[in-house]
């Protein structure tokens, strides 16, 4: 009987099939908030943009890097979307690509839930929320950073959208009027038409978040104590331009 059994196991998991991802390309990891649109709405978020829960989205994004340490470099967040990226020897999971995506988000949304009441504070949590996920393979430096600046290219165009689109609301336009005013219309323009101060809106808004590893200063003392590098490294939030040379320039290795 054991040894029909042993047969059989080995012919069911004959259906199932590994994707691995590319070896020696950059991955990147993008979660997205699945339906956030009513999710923000049913948890009142602060239009057009909520720092709590962005807050959030950071620490979840700095836990990640913190449980996938040998892995992960870099994170790029805005909105309800963060982008994971992979060193590119990254062996985890053998690369195989449905574990890796599966255990980054799903890490990434039971941190989401674990710590909603210490950003929300008194606002509860009323359905679980979700976010769905995918790998990319990014055969060189010069494309991963590429996507980067992508994203956070849409990250400034979605921020000057949305800030015109709730000044025209909060001046007493329905959203429907808004959406209207700003069919086709030049952003740019826009921001100046509604007199926003656009440049000083908080930072965050408009460069979107940043994690990374810094090397820390006191490298030598723990080295001197027989400590391992690895300690003296520390997650960093920031909130910059990574498009142009300068971030990666002072930060060599982070992308070496
Ligand atoms: P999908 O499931 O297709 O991703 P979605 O409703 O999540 O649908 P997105 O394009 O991902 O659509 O947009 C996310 C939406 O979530 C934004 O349009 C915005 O309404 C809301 N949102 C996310 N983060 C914030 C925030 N920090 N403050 C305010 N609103 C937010
Ligand atoms: P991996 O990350 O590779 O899956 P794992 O530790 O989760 O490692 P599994 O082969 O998935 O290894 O086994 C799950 C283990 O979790 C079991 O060996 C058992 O120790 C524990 N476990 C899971 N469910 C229960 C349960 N209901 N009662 C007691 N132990 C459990
Ligand atoms: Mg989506
Ligand atoms: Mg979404
Ligand atoms: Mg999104």
């Amino acid at each position: 009987v054991e040894e029909i059994d042993n047969v059989k196991a080995e012919y069911v998991r004959s259906f199932e099939f590994d994707t691995k991802l590319m070896p020696s390309t950059w991955v990147v990891v993008r979660i997205d908030g699945c339906h956030f649109h009513k999710f923000s709405e049913a948890h009142d978020f602060v239009k057009p943009n909520d720092e709590r829960a962005l807050n959030l989205m950071n620490w979840c994004a700095m836990a990640v890097l913190q449980e996938f340490h040998q892995d992960v470099v870099f994170a790029y967040g805005v909105s309800d979307e963060y982008s994971f990226i992979l060193r590119r020897s990254s062996n985890l999971y053998q690369r195989r690509a449905n574990e890796i995506i599966s255990a980054l988000v799903s890490f990434f949304t039971s941190m989401y839930v674990m710590k909603w009441k210490s950003f929300f504070l008194q606002k509860e949590l009323n359905y679980p929320p979700s976010f769905d996920a995918r790998a990319v393979c990014y055969p060189s430096t010069e494309i991963l950073r590429d996507y980067l600046s992508w994203r956070q290219v849409d990250c400034h165009i979605n921020n000057q959208y949305n800030s015109c689109f709730w000044k025209l609301v909060a001046s007493g336009k329905s959203k429907k009027e808004a959406q209207h005013s700003l069919k086709g219309a030049q952003l740019q323009k826009k921001v100046e038409e509604l007199g926003i101060d656009y440049n000083n809106l908080p930072i965050m808004f408009r460069q979107g978040s940043s994690v990374f590893w810094e090397e820390g200063d006191n490298l030598s003392i723990h080295q001197e104590n027989g400590e391992s590098n690895e300690g003296c490294r520390k997650v960093t939030l920031a909130h910059c331009d990574i498009i142009g040379s300068a971030f990666w320039l002072k930060h060599p290795s982070i992308l070496d």
